[in-house]
């Protein structure tokens, strides 16, 4: 899931143009903490395998994979539950396989 600040709402709502309130209606849902969350998977923005609000994207887009954060294997399986939908997500793991020298085929 991806967490959305209320200052990241409205920076991309300004960009988008919209009204917030029409913004957060379209886009957005509350979790069960109470933290607004994209409420699409995949998320309403990705287009062509692009983020089409690159410059607007939310802080978890920007800190994925989160090595920073603790238990990553903990969430390993979100990462491949949408491994095929973001490319974020894809590249990013094919290229911790690369780093961690993860044996393949000899095909790619
Ligand atoms: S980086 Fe992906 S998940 Fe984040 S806003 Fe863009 S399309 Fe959505």
């Amino acid at each position: 899931m991806i967490v959305v600040s209320d200052e990241e709402a409205t920076l991309l709502a300004d960009h988008l143009q919209q009204e917030r309130e029409n913004f957060d209606e379209q886009y957005l849902e509350k979790g069960s903490n109470g933290m607004m969350l994209i409420n699409q998977i995949p998320c309403h923005f990705l287009s062509d395998n692009k983020c089409t609000v690159y410059d607007f994207r939310f802080a978890g887009c920007r800190e994925f994979p989160a090595l920073h954060i603790p238990d990553f294997k903990n969430r390993l399986f979100t990462i491949f539950m949408h491994y095929d939908r973001c490319p974020i997500i894809f590249n990013v793991v094919e290229k911790l396989k690369l780093a961690m020298g993860f044996e393949t085929d000899g095909s790619e």
